[in-house]
């Protein structure tokens, strides 16, 4: 082929100059595409539909959410202007029963930190998970007997109650109570895992004696240090919810929880600044569902959706469905960038090898 024969340069230069303007286009469209977290933390009230959550506790939604009272006559929320009190009915029901139980057992009652937002999803600031509505934060700081104000629970700090060069809880702090309280929601069947701090879960190893089987839903994790998290299973009415992997069938208390006691866990983050997965995602990367539960009407007020013991609320959940959940979650997401791991809930233990606790 001849050069001379190729057409006029210029219809060509306009040519791929429209075709890098749609390119830089598409990329703009791509890097304004809203995040998930903009989306769901925007919604004030939850989708008025029966109790459903969607995909995993770090990667999903659910409707008929509920709020748990300001105030009962065992619990206080704390925190109240971040609005994360919703929680599908059973999460709430349990929140007031273990509440109520853990009075009966002698603590004062209980302070309730975040449990979800009104229809679940990513939040603005902290947790990975909390998104399905069967998260719960609990505190370690026994509710004071005075009533709080409002002032009081945004502003009230919590007490830390492990030591954060040693990892290890400080005794002055830990009570037999504070044992109790975490074996009271550990025997609850719908509880699969209770996340502590590894100090936490080290106490309980060296000093819970007889019954020690509740100790295998006693998972150590980074943070909880102030507070306790505790996560019930996907409910009935749910087929889309994914289920956790099951905690192994042990104490939990050997080389699992020696490798929180070397130096590898604890190592600063390499890149600090790296965006996490909840500030990524957009809602190609939720479960499909989760556009309906955001586009679903609001409840007609907020009375309408706290929950009130046992109400029509608590007992409304979805009919069984015809089930495809896996395959439905899986085609529903989108991939997140490489950056974005924060779904993994614990880290794969064994390949590093235990090394001497530090000041020890
Ligand atoms: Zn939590």
């Amino acid at each position: 082929m001849n050069l001379r024969s190729l057409p006029d340069r210029k219809p060509f230069l306009t040519a791929t100059l429209a075709l890098v303007t749609l390119a830089a286009l598409a990329a703009a469209a791509i890097s304004a595409e809203p995040r998930a977290k903009d989306l769901f933390g925007a919604r004030k009230l939850p989708a008025v539909e029966p109790a459903q959550s969607f995909g995993f506790y770090s990667k999903g939604c659910f409707t008929g959410g509920v709020a748990l009272p300001m105030d009962g006559p065992t619990w206080e929320v704390m925190r109240p202007s971040r609005n994360r009190r919703w929680g599908h009915p059973a999460m709430i029901a349990l929140i007031e029963k273990l509440s109520r139980d853990a009075v009966a057992d002698g603590w004062p009652g209980l302070l309730i930190g975040d449990v979800s937002q009104p229809r679940g999803g990513p939040m603005m600031t902290g947790h990975a998970s909390h998104q399905i509505g069967l998260d719960a934060d609990i505190w370690l700081t026994p509710m004071p007997k005075r009533p709080l104000t409002m002032a009081q629970r945004e502003n009230m700090s919590a007490t830390l109650m492990v030591d954060e060069k040693t990892h290890l809880v400080k005794d002055a702090l830990w009570t037999p109570q504070h044992t109790r309280l975490l074996k009271r929601a550990a025997s609850y069947p719908e509880v699969e895992r209770i996340l502590v701090n590894p100090g936490i879960k080290k106490k309980l190893c060296d000093t819970v004696t007889g019954d020690r089987s509740w100790l295998r839903k006693i998972r150590p994790f980074w943070g909880h240090d102030y507070h306790f998290h505790m996560r019930i299973g996907c409910q009935p009415g749910s087929p889309f919810c994914k289920a956790q992997e099951t905690t192994p069938d042990d104490d939990g208390c050997g080389k699992p929880l020696a490798w929180w006691f070397t130096e590898e866990p604890w190592r600063p983050n390499k890149n600090p600044d790296a965006p996490k997965a909840r500030d990524l995602m957009t809602m190609a990367n939720l479960p499909k569902q989760c556009q309906d539960v955001l586009g679903a009407p609001d409840a007609p007020s907020l009375e309408a959706v706290i929950y009130h013991g046992g109400g029509a609320a608590a007992v409304a959940v979805a009919e069984p469905q015809p089930t495809e959940p896996a395959e439905t979650i899986s085609s529903g997401n989108a991939a997140l960038p490489a950056a974005a791991s924060a779904f993994a809930p614990t880290p794969s233990i064994g390949i590093p090898l235990p090394r001497p606790r530090p000041g020890n």
